[in-house]
């Protein structure tokens, strides 16, 4: 059902609803799915999603998780 294109992760389905990430999650500091610190280096782009609110967020994850959900 998820497709995944490459490095493509921004059709991925995210573990929560924006409105109930944390802001780290949300700004992307923390990884979306198990909420550890991401680097810049290992992290993979979500791409800019909205908040019910409308608001932009910018949501990452680590590699091994994203392709986890991917998979
Ligand atoms: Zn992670």
């Amino acid at each position: 059902m998820v497709r995944s294109r490459g490095d493509d992760a921004t059709s991925l389905p995210l573990p929560l609803l924006p409105h109930d990430l944390s802001d780290d999650q949300r700004r992307g500091a923390v990884c979306a799915y198990c909420g550890l610190a991401v680097s810049t280096g290992s992290a993979v782009d979500l791409g800019v999603r909205h908040d019910g609110d409308g608001v932009r967020i910018f949501p990452r994850a680590h590699r091994d998780c994203a392709s986890h959900v991917a998979s």
